[in-house]
């Protein structure tokens, strides 16, 4: 096993385009990350690089210590899994299973051993003596994990491995990717679009946008600490309610204008953002996930509390997600539009049609007694606030 270290690599192709841009990241040894980001990133340009599939423009890759960069692929000693499986439709799924370790020159016992020993982990005994077509799409997916897990390389690096599957098989095999590579310990570059495929399965997770790695933390510091707008607005589901605001200084304390309301923040909220407490009046991007807001009803009355009509009620047990209306604006940045658009184009052009206030996710417990076409009471805990600056999108720390 080994640790992959990108030390400041640059990814330029030939016509000009910059797909990877001065790349700092390092994954440790026996580590899982998640490389993720939206479409055209530069997360596969990533990956083939760290592969000995691409070339690299600037910058060096390691392999433990051992400088890769113009080491042949054959010899890096890693085990690629792609999203398609590439296995030979005229081979059983033993002898595909088989097929590196006899290239590889191993005894026959020995690749019977390490092939039967994969099998029985990936749960493919049964189904040794049967062809590719003969299998399902997670079967197949799995022959080809198989065929990665018995070269017992130094680290895997996986492109997309699960999205051919179907979204309750995707959640399976996510499962037990998890656990092999728990069980194994080996190193492992993981490539996704897919957040949740992030959050669920990365001991760390890399955000990159634009070939710009945006934030590197566990999937808690992510959704938590979110470093900037692009990381907050992308991590979660649904994202984070990101609307425009002002915080003031009132007396001892704080408050917060948000459109036609004013929300008053115990004393002391602010005590971690010396740059907003002192500040008379700061126009601020702020951030509230779904979670945050809380019925009213029974909450700790210091909190700050927020009316908003309800437009829409979702039931989804044991939660409701609810959508509401406030007359503050959204702030709508180009990561916003980015995102937007990678998922459903109509969405960011409904960002675009702005001036009808902002739509608000809440999720709230089913019990909640929350009334479509009603106005209610939220009730915002102070340490649930996120603050971002308006124009750069960083978080103020
Ligand atoms: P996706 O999730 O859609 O696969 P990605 O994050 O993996 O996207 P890459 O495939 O690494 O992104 O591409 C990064 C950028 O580099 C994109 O703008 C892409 O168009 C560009 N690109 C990729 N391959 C080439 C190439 N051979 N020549 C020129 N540009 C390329």
């Amino acid at each position: 096993m080994a640790s992959i270290t990108f030390d400041r690599i640059t990814k330029r192709y030939p016509d000009g385009t910059q797909a990877v841009s001065e790349l700092d990241l390092a994954i440790r040894d026996g580590e899982f990350l998640v490389l993720v980001g939206p479409s055209g990133c530069g997360k596969t340009t990533a990956l083939r690089m760290a592969a000995g599939l691409e070339e690299i423009s600037e910058g060096r890759l390691l392999i433990g210590d051992r400088v890769v960069n113009e080491v042949h692929p054959s010899q890096r000693d890693i085990a690629m899994v792609f999203q398609s499986y590439a296995l030979y439709p005229h081979m059983s799924v033993r002898e595909n299973i088989a097929f590196p370790l006899q290239c590889a020159g191993l005894a026959k016992a020995e690749v019977r051993e390490r092939v039967d020993r994969a099998a029985d982990a990936l749960g493919l005994t049964e189904l040794l003596e049967r062809r590719p077509k003969a299998l399902s799409g997670g079967q197949r997916q799995r022959v080809a994990m198989g065929r990665a897990i018995v070269r017992q390389p130094q680290a895997f690096l996986m492109d997309e491995p699960l999205s051919n599957l179907d979204a309750k098989l995707r959640g399976q095999m996510r499962a037990e990717i998890r656990n092999l590579q728990r069980e194994y310990r080996t190193t492992t570059l993981y490539v996704t679009h897919d957040q949740v495929e992030a959050m669920t399965m990365g001991d760390r997770i890399a955000v990159l946008r634009k070939g710009v790695l945006q934030q590197l933390g566990t999937p808690e510091e992510l959704y938590e600490s979110p470093a900037n707008l692009f990381v907050a607005e992308f991590i979660g589901s649904p994202p984070m309610n990101v609307l425009s605001a002002t915080v003031t200084r009132a007396g001892s304390g704080s408050e917060l204008l948000l459109g036609s309301q004013r929300l008053v923040l115990p004393a002391g909220a602010l005590d971690a953002y010396p740059e907003l407490a002192g500040a008379d009046a700061t126009p601020v991007a702020l951030g509230l996930r779904p979670e945050a807001l809380r019925d009213a009803a029974g909450a700790d009355p210091s909190w700050p509390r927020l009316l908003a009509d309800v437009e829409l009620v979702e039931n989804l047990p044991p939660e409701k997600l609810v959508h509401l209306r406030l007359d503050a604006e959204p702030v709508v940045t180009e990561a916003t539009l980015e995102l937007a658009a990678d998922v459903d184009q109509a969405a960011a052009e409904d960002l675009r049609a702005l001036g009808r206030g902002s739509v608000l996710h809440a999720r709230l417990p089913g019990t909640t007694p929350v009334r479509e076409g009603t106005r209610a009471q939220f009730a915002v805990p102070p340490s649930a606030l996120h603050f971002f600056d308006l124009s750069t999108g960083q978080a103020i720390a």
